[in-house]
Parts: C-alpha cells; structure tokens; sequence
C-alpha cells in the first residue's frame, strides 16, 4: 500500500473504540474509582482520562490525537482557545529572566500577550522580521532565549518563514503557529520544529461554533504543557473538542474548495487597477512563493489586499460588498472581510502596524465555500463602483 494521503488520514484519526462513526461528547467532569489505588493512580497519571476533566476529557482526547497523527507528532493538547494554546506555551517554558525572541508579524493577541503579561513578569522579547533570512537566529541570545516564536503563513499579510532555517536554530524551542495553513497545508514538525500550534476555532473546527486550540510535539515536551496547563485552567470543552473533530473529517474537501477559490479570487484582484497589492503564497508574484510552494501542500484560504485610496476606499468595499461578510476570524463556510488595522490589530501601535505592512487601505479576506463565481461577482461590482 502507498502511503496514506492527510485527507485520508483526517478521515480515519482519532476514533475511539466504541464502533461510533460520529465522535462521543462525554459531559462528565469526573470519574468514579474503584477504590483508594486507583484514585492515587488516576491522580498521579499524566494526561490519562477517567479521572477529573482538567486533566483530561476522552472527547478532547479524540481530539487531540486525530491533530497528533495529521501532524506526524508523538501527542497533541488541546485548550479552550488558541490563545490558551499560545499563553500557555509561553508561561510553561518561560521564566522570570528569560527571553522570547517573537516574529513582528504575529497574531495581534499574542502580540499583545508579549508587550503586555510578559514584560510585566519580566519576560523579555525581541520582536524581528520572521521573513528575512537569519534573522531569528541572530536574535538569540545562548542560554538565555528559551522560545523562538514564529507564524506561518503570517497574518494578514501572508508572509512565510523558512522552516528548515528555524528548525536549525539549537538551544530554545522553536514554535509555529500555523493556523493559516491548518494540519493539511503543511506540517512544521517535519521541517525539525518543536511545536505546532493551531487556533483549531478557524480552519480546524471550520464551521464558526467552536473555540478551541491545540499544540502538537514530541510526548515529553506535550507532557510538560500539560502539567502547567492543568494548573493554568485553558481547557478544551467536549462540544468544542467533538466539533473540531467534526471539522476535521470535512477539512480536506474544505481546504482544497476553499484553496482553490482563493488563487481564482487573488488572481482576478491582482489584475484589478483598483488594487495595488494583493497578497497570497500561492501567487507566482508572492516574495516567497518560492519557500510557500517548496513547505506547503496548499497555500491557504486567507488573503489580503491593498485598496488604492486607503481607509474610506476600504470602507466603501467592505459596505459594498453583498455576499461577503464583514467579520472578524477564517476558514469557515462563509467568505468574510475584515480591516486589520480596525479590528485583528486595533491593540498593536502604529509604529508596529506599519512594520507588520498594516496599512489603512489593506483588507483581509477569508474564502469560504461559496462559488468562487459568485464571491469574485461580489468583489467586481465593488470594485466597479470605487
Ligand atoms: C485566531 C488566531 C489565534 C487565536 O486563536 P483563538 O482561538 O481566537 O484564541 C492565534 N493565531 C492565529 C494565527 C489566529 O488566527
């Protein structure tokens, strides 16, 4: 036999025992023992159900097993969110003294995370540009950087870090948040990467009804998160867990629409004269789509644009448009847009929106499963009127 394909494998990961072909949302929050052995056991045991639901939950277990195996990992934890994933990656491995050296171009949260919770703790971060070669690595500082912080693709404006050239950097734990592309575009893991982490609330779970993250690594590493993540509280709900396996077993059909929609949408606005830049990997215009093509098997379902005519030109497309919906968040049935500078980075200062390329005429969209026909429609009769 060949080689098993990610879509297959998003379809046969993470199912229990009982012969269900749907997952089972168990609701319980804590187990009956058979007696003083056991509960010592259970109460001793890392990452094992049947005792208390912070420990662990076979709904979410499910869960995270079904991420583990798309992401060739040895284990998986799941959190309540991707910011519970995130925050809890960093306050784990990172001590009063210690440094961070973070990507500039991070999700606004965990920027906000780094400048805010951080510095106070006296967590010190260097923020560089992920894009530009080496320079991760020279921001290192040995035996004091215990993280290296990286998103790829990166949001929103689509910039892809090198993971062969993270995954040599020795010493700290190198971290990806690969949200954009989900366990099916790439897997960082392979490249030699520590950690993966998703917001399992976007591509994962897909459907817009669950909020959820999760990280993926080699089992000690795993078992470390989770002795701090116990004690932290970010748990994963069942509903969420079962949904974002839901999610799952549609995440191939899904990605590859939603793909495929993107490059027919980003092609159809960089030929656009209303447009100055649009940014997606899978453009052979795409400064790195080169690196995107040679890491990534699909190039995502998130784009971003330049308007020409700034904030009021923007604003006048995201009123204009009919079909796509203005909204926050991706990877979800429906398209939507949003203004970053308004909304995803409204809590980043102005000096570090321009660093990231945030400008007041960029806009970020999310294809979702409608026609491509149709969402292109959409944009075209707003452009039209600009
Ligand atoms: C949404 C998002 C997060 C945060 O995830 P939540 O589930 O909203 O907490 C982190 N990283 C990226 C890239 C995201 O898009």
């Amino acid at each position: 036999m060949p080689k098993q394909q990610p879509e297959t494998t998003a379809v046969t990961a993470g199912r229990d025992a009982s012969g269900a072909l749907s997952p089972t949302i168990w609701t319980s929050t804590t187990w009956q023992s058979s007696g003083l052995d056991d509960t010592s056991k259970a109460a001793t045991s890392v990452h094992t159900t049947g005792n208390y639901a912070r420990y662990s939950n076979p709904s979410v277990r499910d869960f995270e097993r079904s991420v583990a195996e798309l992401e060739g990992a040895e284990d998986a934890l799941a959190f309540g969110s991707g910011m519970g994933a995130i925050t809890s990656i960093i306050l784990a491995l990172c001590s009063t003294g210690d440094h961070i050296v973070a990507q500039s171009q991070l999700y606004g949260g965990t920027v906000a995370f780094l400048n805010g919770p951080c510095k106070r703790l006296g967590i010190e971060v260097t923020f560089v540009d992920g894009l530009q070669p080496g320079a991760f690595a020279a921001a290192v500082k040995p035996g004091k950087t215990m993280l290296v912080l990286a998103e790829s693709p990166s949001n929103p404006q689509m910039g892809v870090v090198d993971f062969s050239e993270l995954a040599s950097i020795k010493g700290p734990y190198t971290v990806v948040d690969s949200t954009l592309a989900t366990p099916l575009g790439q897997n960082p893991l392979a490249h030699g990467v520590s950690l993966v982490v998703h917001s399992a609330t976007k591509g994962i779970a897909g459907h817009n009804d669950a909020t959820l993250g999760v990280v993926a690594g080699e089992k000690d590493l795993i078992d470390a998160l989770w002795a701090y993540a116990v004690l932290h509280g970010a748990t994963a709900s069942p509903y969420d867990a079962v949904n974002g396996l839901r999610g799952i077993r549609t995440l191939g059909v899904r990605l590859a629409h939603q793909c495929s929609s993107a490059r027919e949408l980003a092609t159809f606005l960089a030929s656009h004269k209303a447009i100055s830049a649009v940014h997606y990997p899978g453009l052979p215009t795409h400064p790195q789509h080169a690196l995107a093509s040679k890491q990534m098997r699909q190039f995502g379902s998130l784009l971003s644009f330049d308007v020409v005519g700034g904030k009021d030109a923007a604003r006048k497309v995201v009123d204009g448009l009919k079909l796509v919906r203005p909204a926050v968040s991706l990877g979800g049935p429906e398209t939507l847009i949003c203004h970053p500078a308004s909304s995803t980075h409204v809590g980043v200062s102005p000096e570090d929106q321009a660093t990231a390329g945030i400008t007041q005429g960029l806009l970020r969209v999310s294809v979702g499963l409608e026609s491509a026909t149709d969402v292109i429609a959409d944009f075209q009769q707003v452009l039209a009127n600009l």
